[in-house]
């Protein structure tokens, strides 16, 4: 079991690594210095320096759970607390929870948890993924059908608050309306679009309302065909949107992953774990609703056979689109980082290693493996190393 670090409770300190990718472009043998949780100064090391790669931080915009533990079935800041713990291992320093189709009770004990994690600055809490429940039921995956229904003033009340930091919101275009859309949006709602059977143009409709992303990309969405291009259709064709693709290997084919490649302009397809609670342990199965999800190998299958969520975790993400797909290493860190801030609007503090951004970092060796995480300056994962003093 980690733990955070309290130690250094001015949050000050220094690393001097061989190699350092800001985001943009590569630095050797530098040091970069960090005073309150941001970064003050990237410069020439002046002395040794540890054998390895600093990165931005990971940013994971869909994550159900981890360490055990589903935020569905406990939305308490004792899970957000182990779902961080549990990702930090494999470099994610930022993410938002992710709520599935659930009762509004359920919805709005997760928003209090979500606000409370902010207000008390808990490590790596940025806000709050709800994905659904305005979702059309051909599409819903493994989300309860019971709860899926339209948007009424109950979860505009939640996607109204201004406690629970950055808010995404999945849906099911054809169950919302272009005007609804506006009307989140309007709430500094990011608007998803997801688990769907919609036409291409109520697609378009909801593109042209506000909503600025697709969830999973080909997984629950109507398919691309020569004459009805579908969701899957807008999606790749539309130039301004981005994607979440989850890069596990079971949830997309390679050659599928290659033509969302091929078809998005750089920076529109992120990388997203969707994961479940056994990331992180070596649990083979847990209780999902009133049934149970199994795990076999990297897989997760209901009782019905169905993919549900993944074991998925960023760095895993991250070397699968190198060494699978031949995604450059710049790109895709870039998937992991720059453009979830990007698509979450909080690019001006995170997903960059860059002076004034958050000192959120990740130390991986030569085969993309994590060997420290750090969240506003704080270590989190790994053991610090004296690389500074020689
Ligand atoms: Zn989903």
């Amino acid at each position: 079991m980690m733990k955070f670090n309290t130690e250094h409770s001015s949050n000050t300190g220094s690393l001097a690594v061989s190699s350092l990718f800001d985001g943009t472009h590569w630095h050797s043998n530098v040091e970069l210095h960090w005073q309150q949780g941001k970064i003050i100064n990237i410069r020439p090391a002046a002395g040794p320096v540890l054998t390895a790669t600093l990165v931005p931080g990971f940013i994971d915009l869909q994550v159900n759970g981890g360490g055990g533990l589903l935020f569905n079935s406990a939305p308490t800041v004792a899970t957000l607390r182990t779902i961080v713990q549990a990702h930090s291992r494999f470099g994610s320093t930022a993410i938002l929870p992710t709520i599935i189709t659930d009762s509004i009770s359920v919805m709005q004990q997760a928003a209090d948890a979500i606000a409370q994690a902010i207000a008390t600055a808990e490590p790596g809490i940025i806000g709050v993924h709800f994905e659904g429940p305005h979702l059309a039921e051909p599409k819903k995956g493994v989300h309860p059908a019971k709860f899926i229904r339209e948007l009424s003033a109950e979860e505009f009340a939640i996607y109204g608050r201004n406690d629970i930091g950055i808010k995404l919101v999945t849906v099911a275009p054809e169950h919302v309306s272009p005007a609804q859309i506006r009307q989140l949006v309007e709430l500094k709602v990011i608007v998803c679009l997801g688990h769907s059977n919609a036409d291409a143009a109520t697609v378009q409709a909801a593109l042209a309302a506000g909503a600025t992303g697709f969830t999973h990309l080909y997984n629950a969405m109507s398919p691309l065909t020569s004459r009805e291009p579908g969701m899957v259709g807008v999606a790749l064709a539309d130039r301004n949107s981005w994607c979440g693709v989850i890069f596990d290997g079971h949830h997309m084919h390679p050659l599928a992953a290659k033509v969302a490649l091929a078809a998005k302009p750089a920076g529109k397809l992120l990388l997203v774990t969707d994961a479940m609670a056994p990331v992180g342990t070596t649990d083979t199965e847990f209780a999902f609703f009133s049934g149970k999800v199994r795990r076999e190998g990297s897989k997760l299958t209901d009782d019905a056979g169905r993919l549900a969520g993944s074991v998925l975790d960023m760095a895993s993400a991250v070397r699968y689109a190198i060494d699978a797909l031949a995604v450059l290493p710049d790109e895709a860190l870039r998937m992991a980082s720059l453009y979830p801030a990007q698509a979450l609007a909080c690019d001006g503090a995170r997903g960059r290693l860059v002076i004034g951004h958050q000192a959120d970092m990740v130390l991986l060796d030569r085969h993309y493996q994590v060997q420290q995480s750090w969240i506003s300056g704080q270590l989190v994962f790994g053991s610090a190393l004296p690389v500074n003093n020689s």
